[in-house]
């Protein structure tokens, strides 16, 4: 996530708002008003999961999966009213919100299978029986950003819950009600009180009191690399265990080998899917000099012809920035009078609406080319060889996710060896999977989500050995 003009500059929390008015990004219409926790309420939920965390963490693994599908039985049922809600307070089109309300089902489900498979070792030692343990850690705090709501939440959240621990979720300021409307389903698929508790409120006041609260074991932090390091500088003080999902700036790396018309057909979605608000997006377009007219002359009409507008629309791809703060963030980038190689179509009116924009940049340090910028926005840059491709591929502080379009196996992997980023795709824009690890390299974050071993980050190992010696 960006490094944000952060709408709550200030520590103390008579400057913080009470309550936050929850807007449609698409309409500015307010659809709700949310209170915003006090750190007050912030201890109270810390009392309250780490009494229900004991429970659950004495229920027997086959329950806690049982009530797992469960929950995730609930969500399946109400996909549609959740991603009616997602493109209502994050303004993303509704196919993507169901892809989105589905995902939380998934990752539940997908969790639950790991709370009876959490097994320890036997290793063997002399004079004895060695054991381990996965234990789980008590109370996780999970603090989600605003561009996935709700999938970001749940990453966090189901395998911690699945591990045996009890879970605080902050959502962002700007979208809590998928968050609240979760944990109300929790309820309803017979999780205990206090086990998850969602508390909207200001990221320097709930989110800041949440991190220092010595009786939280762990936090779970997706959001801006600024913000991220502060968390962990804090948790450094009580050595808490942390991860961190941070910003990126990923690159799209087409080499002329390449099936151009495809690297170019869906070029436009790698970096305009949810309005460029993706910390995945491919917003750095690498492209090998001798194919770099032809693949601009193809990038143009798809980049014009994707779709923007309402979000309740099925035929909608791209909605609104979901704030008119994000909005000037973008606009900062692109100058009135910046010569945009290519540019879209936007909405005019209401709503946080930005074009697709394709920026030729001047050269590499161009800060658009360096800065995620967090909107619809590319950057194309020609490159000479495969040396080349690689040094400005890894000339970044980020490394999250990149992708690479070319018909040689071997460059292929060559190349994905060689770009210093957690997630890479070979001829495709694929990044999140619930069954497979998700996370950055360098300052785009630390530790990693989803995958087969994403109990393991929510889990102390202890080591027992008995001794057989006689007594
Ligand atoms: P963005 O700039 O895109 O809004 P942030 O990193 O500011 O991203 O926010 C991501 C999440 O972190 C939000 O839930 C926000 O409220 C929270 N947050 C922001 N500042 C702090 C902080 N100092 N301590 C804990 N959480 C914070």
């Amino acid at each position: 996530m960006n490094e944000s003009l952060n709408e709550y500059p200030h520590r103390h929390p008579d400057d913080h708002p009470h309550e936050h008015q929850i807007l449609n990004p698409a309409t500015e219409e307010v659809i709700a008003t949310v209170p915003a926790a006090t750190p007050g309420d912030v201890a109270a939920a810390v009392a309250r999961a780490t009494e229900a965390q004991r429970g659950w963490a004495a229920l027997a693994p086959a329950d806690r999966a049982r009530l797992l599908r469960r929950f995730a039985a609930v969500v399946d049922g109400r996909i549609e009213e959740l991603a009616a809600l997602e493109v209502r307070e994050a303004g993303h089109p509704i196919g993507n919100a169901r892809w989105e309300a589905g995902n939380v089902r998934d990752l539940l489900d997908y969790a639950a299978g790991g709370a009876e498979r959490l097994s320890g070792a036997q290793i063997p030692v002399a004079g004895g029986l060695n054991v381990t343990f996965h234990e789980p850690l008590g109370v996780v705090a999970v603090i989600a950003p605003w561009n996935f709501p709700m999938p970001i939440a749940a990453w966090g959240t189901a395998p911690a819950l699945a591990a045996g621990n009890a879970v605080v979720l902050k959502p962002a300021e700007t979208t809590p009600l998928t968050a609240l409307r979760l944990a109300e389903l929790a309820l309803e698929a017979g999780l205990p009180e206090g086990l998850l508790q969602v508390l909207p409120g200001a990221g320097p006041v709930a989110g800041a009191a949440l991190v220092e609260h010595p009786g939280v074991a762990k936090v779970v932090f997706t959001g801006s690399t600024a913000v991220g390091k502060q968390i962990m500088a804090t948790c450094a003080a009580g050595v808490k265990r942390v991860t961190l999902e941070l910003g990126g700036k990923s690159p799209n790396i087409v080499f002329a080998d390449a099936d151009i018309e495809r690297a170019a057909a869906s070029a436009p979605g790698s970096f305009l899917d949810n309005t460029g608000q993706d910390c995945c997006a491919r917003s750095r377009i690498l492209v090998q000099a001798s194919v770099y007219d032809r693949f601009m002359e193809l990038l143009a009409p798809a980049v014009t012809s994707f779709a923007v507008g309402d979000p309740a629309d099925p035929a909608t791809a791209m909605g609104p920035l979901i704030s008119a703060a994000q909005r000037e963030r973008v606009r900062s980038y692109v100058p009135e009078d910046a010569p945009a190689a290519i540019r879209g179509d936007a909405p005019q009116g209401k709503g946080f609406w930005y074009p697709a924009t394709v920026l030729e940049a001047t050269g590499p340090g161009d800060r658009a080319a360096v800065e995620e910028i967090f909107g619809p926005v590319a950057v194309v840059l020609p490159f000479e060889d495969e040396a080349d491709a690689v040094r400005l591929a890894n000339a970044t502080d980020y490394g999250l996710s990149g992708s690479i379009w070319t018909r040689d196996v071997g460059r292929a992997v060559r190349v994905s060896r060689a770009v210093a980023a957690g997630n890479l795709s070979v001829n495709s824009h694929s990044s999140v999977r619930y069954a497979t690890p998700f996370g950055g390299y360098k300052q785009s974050g630390l530790g990693r989500e989803l995958g087969p071993d994403a109990l393991a980050a929510f889990t102390e190992t202890k080591n027992v050995f008995i001794s057989t010696e006689e007594q």
